[in-house]
């Protein structure tokens, strides 16, 4: 991406979705919910007030830019440093894609306020949809997500079962399992039979394998990762990247790593992999970031991992 944006970022390569171009929407860290695994760190307060969190025609003055100049992505993604549905404009968002361009647009949403109809209404915009379910219980969801005052699990699950009933695009549910809060098989088959009853296209089942804002969050083994997906069925897919074949080579621009660490703290080596790129040069870039103070390098499990410097 040439230009410099503000709301946008990437293309980011993504294993399932090509070059995905991310849509950031929300403030960082602006969500309902504080999940004990977040890789944004850990927030004051959770909430769940929608509001034009930031201005609606600087981000679609932002999209015309990019789609006159640029335009080229396999996705286009609303994510990034919080939950998108937050915003009242997200789904004139959507809207705007698929007037203005024939690139599939993609909604990753936690689902709590899918029971609203007006953001279900909103989300319907988007070709694709991917929403959480981790826990099966009002005492499981609030250990593992946190949520703010008013966000339950019950709403959550009956949003997400009535969404599934008005879209057709594709629905997938993300799974995040966190070591010893959700891990034991019993906890799945519980989840499952959750999911089962919202019907997804696809089950994508995802552990902490980058680091947690809860350093005692720990991520479970690609072995169990692999035994707890049979139990989810043959939707199922273990989606942690502890070895994620490599995406098409990308340009990789000092903008582009500071957009994706922005949102997702990683190590060289991830972003190479990632990037389908020398480590070195990764380095290079990554070094050169870190002493003009926009990044930083901070030691996690072993790892350098490396920080947006706000
Ligand atoms: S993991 Fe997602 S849903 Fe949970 S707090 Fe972070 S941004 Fe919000």
């Amino acid at each position: 991406m040439a230009n410099s944006y503000k709301y946008l970022f990437g293309p980011v390569p993504s294993r399932r979705l090509g070059r995905s171009l991310g849509v950031d929407l929300i403030p960082f860290k602006t969500c309902t919910m504080n999940c004990r695994f977040c890789q944004l760190g850990d927030s004051a307060c959770a909430l769940s007030e929608r509001a034009e969190y930031v201005p609606m025609a600087e981000v679609l003055a932002e999209l015309v830019q990019w789609n006159e100049f640029d335009g080229q992505a396999d996705h286009i993604t609303l994510a990034g440093s919080g939950e998108p549905t937050l915003h009242t404009g997200f789904g004139e968002v959507l809207r705007w894609i698929k007037n203005n361009t024939d690139i599939p647009s993609v909604l990753l949403s936690n689902g709590t306020l899918f029971h609203l109809p007006e953001v279900r209404a909103g989300a319907a915009l988007a070709d694709k949809v991917k929403v959480t379910l981790s826990a099966w219980d009002e005492a499981s969801f609030q250990q593992i997500h946190r949520p703010a005052p008013g966000v339950t699990f019950k709403q959550l699950v009956e949003g997400e079962r009535a969404f599934r009933q008005e879209f057709s695009g594709e629905l997938s549910v993300e799974v995040f399992i966190v070591e010893g809060m959700n891990s034991a098989a019993s906890d799945v088959e519980k989840i499952a039979a959750l999911v089962e009853t919202i019907n997804p296209d696809r089950i994508d089942l995802n552990t902490a394998v980058r680091p947690p804002a809860d350093s005692g969050v720990q991520a479970i083994s690609p072995e169990q990762l692999a035994k707890l997906a049979k139990i989810l069925g043959p939707k199922a897919e273990g989606v942690a990247s502890f070895k994620k074949p490599s995406a098409p080579a990308l340009e990789v621009t000092p903008e582009a790593l500071l957009g994706l660490i922005q949102r997702h703290p990683a190590t060289a080596g991830q972003l190479a992999k990632d990037y389908n790129a020398p480590l070195d040069s990764i380095l290079k870039t990554l070094d050169a970031l870190v002493a003009d103070g926009r990044l930083c390098a901070e030691e996690r499990d072993g790892e350098t991992y490396y920080f947006h410097r706000a």
